[in-house]
């Protein structure tokens, strides 16, 4: 069996639920399990590298079988072997192919060559791309609310405030509805010459600054969309989720799957909760996403 050369060409960035290909590879997994990879799919697949965004659920369909995709991971492949959700290169690693596995319990009937049809649960989809969605907003407006609490100039971000979510972030977690973000400030962010300690006993009115601009974005109903490098449309490639907010259009790198318009949401409210660990302060941020 050859390994795949090119990335998996995807189309969930743009929103497809359902999706044609060919079956280029299969491979058996250790625990019984078989990845299939295709030329192009519509499936999102977790990346082990940072993974904010769950897979996808559905099944792929080849010969009048249905197969449920129990698991979808990032593979990548130099050409000798393929890394099934382990690679050891950061996604888009130039020598590297990136493929999406769709990891099957039984893979009998399947052959390389063989047509396959691709469909995702779209009620699953529609959760995560809402919670996706609300989790940059709330990135953006925490950023804003911390914007007086730093005290020499850092990195900002699309809106020109200083980037606490890029500086401090420390993991994402995308679920259906939502998002869980965790900050840590440690030694080297108050450097950098954030107040700390003002963090804690402010998280109230920071708590409802948040939810402010919040309510005041959604209620504008801004267009939201995946913006690919080049057009490309290989896993690997980057890609930028921009919202147009009323400043201006603000981007941010972004591998998942989003809504199309803050529309689609009734609202977005964050809970903010701080607490000390080792010496440094440990922000943890969960936003609720309700959908329209
Ligand atoms: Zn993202």
């Amino acid at each position: 069996m050859t390994l795949p050369s090119t990335d998996t060409a995807v189309t969930y960035p743009d929103g497809d639920l359902t999706s044609t290909g060919t079956v280029l590879h299969l491979e058996p997994l250790a625990d019984g399990r078989t990845a299939v990879v295709l030329d192009r799919t519509a499936f999102h697949p977790v990346d082990a590298v940072w993974p904010d965004q769950p897979a996808d659920e559905g099944t792929l369909t080849a010969g009048g079988r249905s197969y449920a995709v129990v698991d979808a991971v990032v593979g990548a492949t130099d050409g000798t072997v393929l890394h099934v959700g382990d690679a050891p290169v950061r996604t888009g690693t130039k020598g590297w192919a990136f493929v999406v596995c769709h990891l099957v319990d039984d893979a009998t009937g399947l052959a390389e060559g063989d047509a396959v049809a691709v469909s995702v649960d779209a009620a699953r989809r529609r959760a995560l791309s809402a919670g996706h969605t609300a989790c940059h907003l709330a990135s953006l407006a925490l950023n804003e609310a911390l914007s007086g609490l730093w005290t020499k100039d850092v990195v900002v971000d699309g809106r020109g405030r200083p980037n606490f979510d890029q500086l401090a972030i420390t993991s994402s977690r995308i679920l259906e509805g939502g998002s869980v973000d965790e900050y840590r400030i440690g030694k080297s962010l108050r450097k950098k010459g954030f107040a700390a300690a003002e963090l804690a006993t402010g998280l109230e009115g920071i708590t409802t600054a948040v939810d402010r601009v919040l309510a005041d974005w959604v209620a504008r109903a801004a267009p939201v969309s995946i913006v690919r490098d080049g057009g490309r449309l290989g896993l690997g490639d980057r890609r930028y989720w921009r919202a147009s907010l009323p400043e201006g259009a603000v981007e941010i790198p972004c591998g998942g799957t989003h809504l199309r318009s803050l529309a689609e949401l009734a609202g977005v409210e964050v809970r903010l909760e701080s607490t000390e660990a080792d010496g440094a302060v440990v922000l943890t941020m969960r936003t609720t996403a309700r959908v329209a």
